[in-house]
């Protein structure tokens, strides 16, 4: 960590983290926080090299805002298979087939995807920005569950492509199981990720992103929480509130993608700054326009 910390100051770097990152990738971050936080943090900081533990998406989006920058990823096959269910294809073909339709994607997508589409959102700000786009049918995608979640919140028909898309880890939770647990715990307040599963939404007390989340619970008075998303998110959260108790809905919800950054590989990465993240010029340019509409309207 000493090290790290001793190459980041010497090549003005910085390091993003996302809240599912290992605990001590989590010590070492500048900048913690989910993929509306990063991206928003990614336009803020003066840093010559951006060090990204997260997904690729998360670090193409940082290179999306960043062209001048140097964006590096530890480890290069952290790749999130959510985001590999919508190939660019997939975006034009429904763009041919609703001409008239605005398109949003989640941010957990590819760069080349989100080239084609009007806005980008987060599980933050979903409904927020599927509201301003200036149309009543939405096609919207990967996750089919925060597309769901969206229509409910915004009232417009959203259309998802492709009509299957999911995060497996946030498919691990069962209404059964967070209800036996729930039972167990009667005055804990379940806390649910829009990724989930309706029914699992259905019976939680709050569903919310991560930063929602923790805002949550830094202003609630309760202090017994069952927290429905990966598991990594604990740590922050009990270091946030540490008279609290924090209960995984399901402790084997574990994005092995996120876990694959180690202290040695972000050691290395800075070391040797690699793997840098590039795209296309083409694609830079296509995708910042619907990534900026996002910050802009947040
Ligand atoms: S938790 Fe799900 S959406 Fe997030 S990176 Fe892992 S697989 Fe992708």
């Amino acid at each position: 960590m000493e090290k790290i910390q001793k190459l980041k100051r010497e090549k003005k770097a910085v390091i993003l983290a996302h809240n599912y990152q290992r605990p001590e990738i989590q010590d070492i971050a500048d900048f913690l926080g989910d993929s509306l936080e990063l991206s928003l943090c990614a336009t803020q900081t003066d840093a010559k090299i951006i060090v990204f533990c997260g997904v690729n998406f998360m670090a193409e989006t940082a290179a999306i805002l960043n062209p001048e920058k140097k964006v590096l990823i530890p480890d290069r096959n952290a790749l999130c298979p959510m985001a590999s269910m919508l190939p660019a294809d997939l975006v034009r073909l429904y763009r041919r087939k609703y001409p008239r339709a605005k398109i949003a994607l989640y941010i957990n997508s590819l760069a080349e995807a989100k080239a084609y589409c009007d806005a980008v959102c987060t599980s933050a700000n979903a409904a927020e920005i599927i509201d301003r786009v200036n149309s009543d049918v939405v096609l919207f995608d990967p996750d089919v569950n925060l597309a769901k979640y969206a229509e409910k919140h915004t009232g417009k028909k959203i259309v998802p492509i492709p009509p299957v898309g999911f995060c497996p880890v946030h498919k691990l939770f069962s209404r059964g199981e967070v209800l036996r647990i729930k039972r167990m715990h009667p005055d804990a307040v379940l806390m649910v990720h829009p990724e989930c599963n309706p029914d699992v939404c259905e019976v939680a007390n709050f569903v919310g992103s991560t930063s929602k989340m923790l805002r949550k619970t830094l202003t609630s008075k309760v202090n017994k929480f069952i927290i429905a998303t990966e598991v990594g998110y604990l740590y922050r959260l009990e270091k946030n509130r540490k008279d609290a108790t924090f209960m995984p809905a399901y402790k084997d919800a574990v994005c092995v993608n996120m876990k694959l950054h180690t202290l040695e590989k972000v050691y290395t990465c800075l070391k040797n700054e690699r793997y840098r993240v590039t795209l296309p010029p083409r694609i830079l340019d296509m995708a910042r326009k619907p990534v900026e509409f996002m910050l802009k309207t947040s």
